[in-house]
C-alpha cells in the first residue's frame, strides 16, 4: 500500500535525483499532470452498476465521474480525500470496515460504484480489508505503481478514479488474489439496503452525473492565501501560472484598521504581506500552488526573506478550512522529513480571518516597474525561476 501521495511524489523524486527541491518538485508535478490529462480524455467507461432491481447490470457505458479537487473536498473528510484522491493509505488495523462480516456490498465511497461483495472478503492478517475477487472485473481499473521502490498493482475505481488500494498475488483460492483495500475508500451497503445505490442506467447515460459534474467543475474558482516575503514577488510568481485568474497583493493576520502599508511597516500589526490567489482548480491544484510557493521563497528563515526583515515578511499559509490546513501540514511535514531544506521549515499555518487588498500602487508592481532595483534584483529572478522550473504550469503567453 502506498503512503500519502504528496509524500510519495516528494520522496520518490528526492531519492531518485538526490538534490534540492527545485528539480524534484518539477518531476512530481509533471508526472501528475500527464496522468491527469490521460485520464480526462475518457469521459465514458464500461462498468456494471446496481440496477433498479437491486442486481448488477450487464456492462454498459456510463459517464465518468470527474470532479475538481475542491468539489471532492466538499464531499469527503480530509482522510477520505487523502486516501481516495491522493493515493493515501490508512494505518493498518484501524479501518472501520476491517472487521465487518455483515452480508452486503462494498461500494466506491466517491461514486457508489459496486466494488466488492461480502462473500469474497477474507481475513488476510494484514490489517486492511481484503477480498479475493471484485464483484465485477469491469469496475476495477489496475495500474502499475512504481512508487516506494516497489512494483505493485494499484487498483482504482473505474468510474471516478478513486484510489482504492493494491492487488497482490498471494490471496486464497480460487483466484489466488488479494485485493487490499482502504476502509476509507469504500462504503458498506448492507444487503437489505442495496436499493439505496441502485441506478437507472438509461438515465445515467442520458443525463449522467459525470457529464453534469464536468460542466459544473469548470465554472468554479478557488482561493489560496500565501505569504512569503515581499508581496510584489509573491504576486509576480503566481500571476504567471496557467489557471491563476487573479493574484492580489494585500495583508492578512491583523485587523482592518491596520491593513495599510504604513501601519504594517511598524511590525506591530500582526499582518503579513500576503497574496490572494484566485485559481481554477480544474487547471491548477492547491498542492501545485504549494509546490510553487515553497520553491520560490525560503521557508526556513523566521520573520525574514533575504533583505526584508520583520514579522510582516514571515512565511505563512493562511488556510481557509481544515482541508487546506491538513494538506499544508502534510506538505510541510514531507518536506521536513525529506530534508529538502537544510534547516527546519518555520512557515506558520494561520487561519484565514480576512484578507485586505493592499494599496493600488502595490498591485501589479513588478509588471508596472520592471526597472525598479528591487524588481530587477529580487522579483524578476523568481519569475524567471518559475518559468524554467514550472514551465508547463506557466500561461502560454507568460502573462
Ligand atoms: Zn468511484
Amino acid at each position: 500500500m502506498p503512503i500519502q501521495s504528496i509524500k510519495t511524489a516528494l520522496l520518490t523524486g528526492m531519492f531518485a535525483i538526490g538534490c534540492g527541491c527545485a528539480t524534484f518538485l518539477d518531476a512530481s508535478r509533471a508526472s501528475a499532470q500527464a496522468e491527469g490529462r490521460a485520464e480526462r480524455s475518457e469521459p465514458s467507461v464500461r462498468v456494471r452498476v446496481i440496477g433498479p432491481d437491486g442486481r448488477l447490470t450487464e456492462p454498459m457505458m456510463v459517464p465518468k465521474v470527474v470532479l475538481s479537487d475542491a468539489q471532492w473536498r466538499q464531499r469527503l473528510t480530509p482522510d477520505q480525500f487523502r486516501i481516495t484522491r491522493r493515493k493515501g493509505t490508512e494505518p493498518a488495523f484501524c479501518g472501520g470496515l476491517l472487521a465487518n462480516k455483515e452480508p452486503g456490498l462494498y461500494a466506491c465511497l466517491c461514486c457508489d460504484l459496486p466494488l466488492f461483495g461480502s462473500t469474497t472478503k477474507f481475513d488476510s492478517g494484514t490489517g486492511w480489508p481484503s477480498f479475493n475477487a471484485p464483484v465485477a472485473v469491469e469496475n476495477i481499473r489496475e495500474k502499475l505503481d512504481r512508487s516506494m521502490g516497489m512494483i505493485r498493482m494499484e487498483i482504482l475505481c473505474m468510474r471516478c478514479d478513486a484510489h482504492l488500494g493494491h492487488v497482490f498475488r498471494d490471496g486464497p483460492p480460487p483466484t489466488g488474489l488479494r485485493y487490499c483495500l482502504n476502509s476509507d475508500a469504500m462504503r458498506f451497503v448492507a444487503r437489505n439496503q442495496i436499493l439505496t445505490i441502485a441506478e437507472d442506467p438509461t438515465a445515467a447515460t442520458r443525463t449522467g452525473r459525470g457529464e453534469a459534474t464536468l460542466v459544473s467543475a469548470r465554472k468554479e474558482t478557488a482561493e489560496a492565501v500565501f505569504a512569503g516575503g515581499c508581496f510584489w514577488c509573491v504576486e509576480a510568481v503566481f500571476r504567471q501560472l496557467d489557471g491563476v485568474v487573479e493574484a492580489i497583493s494585500g495583508y492578512s493576520g491583523g485587523t482592518a484598521r491596520t491593513a495599510n502599508y504604513k501601519a504594517v511597516m511598524t511590525k506591530r500589526t500582526g499582518h503579513a504581506e500576503a497574496v490572494k490567489i484566485v485559481y481554477d482548480p480544474e487547471k491548477i491544484s492547491y498542492e501545485q500552488l504549494l509546490r510553487v510557493h515553497f520553491a520560490t521563497h525560503d521557508p526556513t528563515t523566521l520573520n525574514r526573506q533575504g533583505p526584508d526583515i520583520g514579522p510582516q515578511y514571515r512565511s505563512s499559509i493562511f488556510f481557509a478550512d481544515q482541508q487546506e490546513k491538513k494538506i499544508a501540514e502534510a506538505f510541510i511535514a514531507d518536506l521536513n522529513e525529506a530534508k529538502v531544506f537544510p534547516r527546519p521549515i518555520v512557515t506558520k499555518l494561520e487561519p484565514l480571518k480576512a484578507f485586505y487588498p493592499a494599496e493600488d500602487y502595490h498591485q501589479d508592481f513588478v509588471v508596472c516597474n520592471p526597472q525598479h532595483p528591487y524588481v530587477l534584483n529580487v522579483a524578476l529572478p523568481k519569475v524567471d525561476q518559475v518559468r524554467r522550473q514550472f514551465s508547463d504550469l506557466v500561461k502560454p503567453d507568460g502573462q
